[in-house]
């Protein structure tokens, strides 16, 4: 039985340490306390936050509804073939420690998202990415309940209609399933992908013998633990903008007055910009408004006082006018408001 905490303080449950308050709280560990806990919700109208680990939302403001936090735990090897492992994963799996899992069974493909905070139910609503793979690259399937018909239903990397930090759960399916689980498709021989510069510049070092899946972890790792604030020390929820995407047309104009612009190229028409670029050479690294931006990586705002998130927002808004007044870019916000 799941007890239903009132009043309950989530500044614990949000990496940003936003000191909001819930009207009702609960933790659930399975399908049935899921059930009851959105029995509950719909008993007294109220809205549902669905909470994993609390590294991609920022909570502005008490939530005037439940947070269901979900904990349903366990993997599994459900198939293999000749080449792949197929393991599923419940959603309230830490994510990091899953990756470690994998490493040590020998189940290869998730070693470039190693140490990506949250957990696993959380991480194909974004398509989580790191140093050149994403989630869609390891995924097979996914179970999720359907809160309006009660069904669970399974979701193949088609439907998820994945995307850069985006799937159709953030979008035409927004707020209608919660994730149970996940499996993945990892292969059986390592196939390594070391492409991306940060990991190429370490790499380079070492002989191709010597570049196995846990040193990419390794340097993954270590690279993250250098770039990025740990939000047990510093609360932040990480890149706070997504790298924003325009045509190879508005790049050359850039290009004009702006020769360094770093930039990824996406296809024939577009290009990705490093929005940490943007922020960095509009001079706004350290700016702080209660709120900082983070002087490491541009694209981090941290919240050093554990104030209301309402301030990383100001801090949010003010680099969003600046960089559209500087470039003419609009920068989109990558975490989630609530309420
Ligand atoms: C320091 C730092 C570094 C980061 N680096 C990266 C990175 O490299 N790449 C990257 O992609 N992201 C990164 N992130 C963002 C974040 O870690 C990921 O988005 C992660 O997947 C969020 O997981 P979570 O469990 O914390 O989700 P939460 O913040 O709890 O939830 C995020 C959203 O998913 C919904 N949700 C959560 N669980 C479920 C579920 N089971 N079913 C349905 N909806 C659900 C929530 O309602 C919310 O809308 C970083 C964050 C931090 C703090």
């Amino acid at each position: 039985m799941s007890l239903y905490l009132p009043h309950f303080n989530l500044q614990n449950y949000n990496t940003l340490a936003s000191p909001v308050h819930a009207e009702f709280f609960v933790s659930v560990k399975d399908q049935e306390e899921l059930i009851a806990a959105l029995k509950f919700a719909k008993e007294k109208n109220f809205p549902l936050l669905i909470l994993g680990g609390g590294s991609n939302i920022v909570l502005h403001d008490d939530f005037p509804g439940i947070a269901i936090y979900i904990q349903f735990l366990g993997k599994e090897l459900v198939r293999e073939d000749d080449e792949c492992f197929y393991v599923k994963a419940a959603a309230g799996e830490n994510w990091s420690d899953f990756v470690d899992y994998c490493l040590d069974q020998h189940y290869w493909g998730l070693e470039n998202l190693s140490l990506i905070p949250g957990n696993v139910g959380a991480a194909p609503i974004q398509n989580i990415g790191a140093y050149g793979v994403e989630l869609k690259d390891v995924f097979s399937e996914l179970t999720a309940f359907d809160i309006s018909s009660g069904l669970t239903i399974t979701f193949t990397n088609e439907a998820c209609q994945f995307a850069y930090r985006d799937s159709v759960f953030k979008n035409a399916l927004k707020d209608q399933f919660i994730i149970t689980s996940v499996t993945f498709k990892l292969t059986k021989n390592p196939v390594l992908k070391t492409y991306y510069p940060a990991l190429q510049h370490v790499l380079v070092s070492y002989s191709s013998e010597e570049i196995t899946p846990e040193l990419v972890s390794q340097v993954v790792s270590d690279i993250r633990r250098r770039k990025l604030p740990d939000p047990k020390q510093l609360p932040n929820v990480g890149s706070f903008f997504k790298n924003p995407i325009i045509s190879q047309e508005k790049l050359r104009h850039l290009q004009d007055e702006f020769p360094n612009i770093v930039f990824y190229p996406v296809d024939s028409d577009n290009v990705k910009l490093a929005a940490g670029w943007l922020i960095d050479r509009a001079g706004l690294k350290g700016f702080k408004h209660v709120a900082v931006v983070h002087e490491q990586q541009a694209l981090v705002i941290t919240n050093p006082e554990r104030a209301k998130a309402e301030c990383v927002l100001d801090v949010a808004e003010i680099v969003k006018a600046k960089i559209l007044q500087q470039f003419g870019v609009e920068l989109e916000q990558e975490p989630r408001n609530y309420p």
